[in-house]
């Protein structure tokens, strides 16, 4: 049965030094498959995201996932999921994870998840969609980046009118209930605009 609500998932390729990294990986996933929520992902099998998806799998979970036509050998596309899309550009990709989902979450990853995290913040920036953000801090992983949107504050460059909410949680385990907590409090949880025909 498909999923009523769907998170998307950004993450490294790789697994990253820590092992605490494809720890938080394994938590997110099982926390998904416990509260019925489907994983939207890049479709990978190595690293994070395919620890992610597998454990999302391996526990009665719903996975969905996209990627480019390009990288379904380099990335070695994960075929055994309920929904996998494979789209002709990265930029597809990317928005089709977007439209598919109701929230973000971002573990550990290097430029590919710092660019994705970084598309749907400036798409919440322009007002384009209220759609939780939900930052997991692995072992303080992501601290240079929190560092350098405070310094981007101070500076006023991120200021009134063009803010963007998200929430920063240090434990895997705390990102699904974030996201809830999120969302219960939010009076609209659909794109204000949709972000297809705008962006
Ligand atoms: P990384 O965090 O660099 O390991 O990459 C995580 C995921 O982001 C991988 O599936 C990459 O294919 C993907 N990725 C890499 N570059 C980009 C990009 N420019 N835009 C969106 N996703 C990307």
């Amino acid at each position: 049965m498909k999923p009523t609500r769907n998170l998307c998932v950004y993450c490294g390729s790789g697994p990253g030094k820590q092992p605490a990294y494809m720890a938080a990986a394994r938590t997110l996933g099982k926390a998904l498959a416990d509260n019925g929520i489907g994983l939207v992902y890049g479709g990978g099998s190595m690293g994070l995201m395919g620890e992610t998806a597998r454990t999302v799998l391996e526990n009665g979970g719903h996975v969905t996932g996209i990627i480019p036509e390009f990288l379904t050998q380099k990335e070695r596309m994960l075929t055994d999921v309920q929904e996998l899309i494979v789209t002709t550009t990265m930029h597809e990709r990317k928005l089709t994870m977007f439209e598919k989902s109701d929230g973000f979450i971002v573990l550990p990853g290097g430029l590919g998840t710092l660019e994705e995290l970084s598309e749907v913040s400036t798409w919440a920036q322009l007002d384009q969609h209220t759609k939780p953000i939900i930052i997991c801090n692995i072992d303080g992983y992501w601290e240079p980046l929190l560092t350098l949107f405070s310094h981007m504050r101070e500076e006023q460059f991120i200021r009134p009118g063009l803010d963007f909410k998200f929430d920063v949680v240090n434990q895997a385990a705390q990102a699904v209930p974030a996201f809830l907590d999120r969302i219960a409090n939010m009076r609209q949880t659909v794109p204000v605009k949709p972000v297809r025909q705008t962006m």
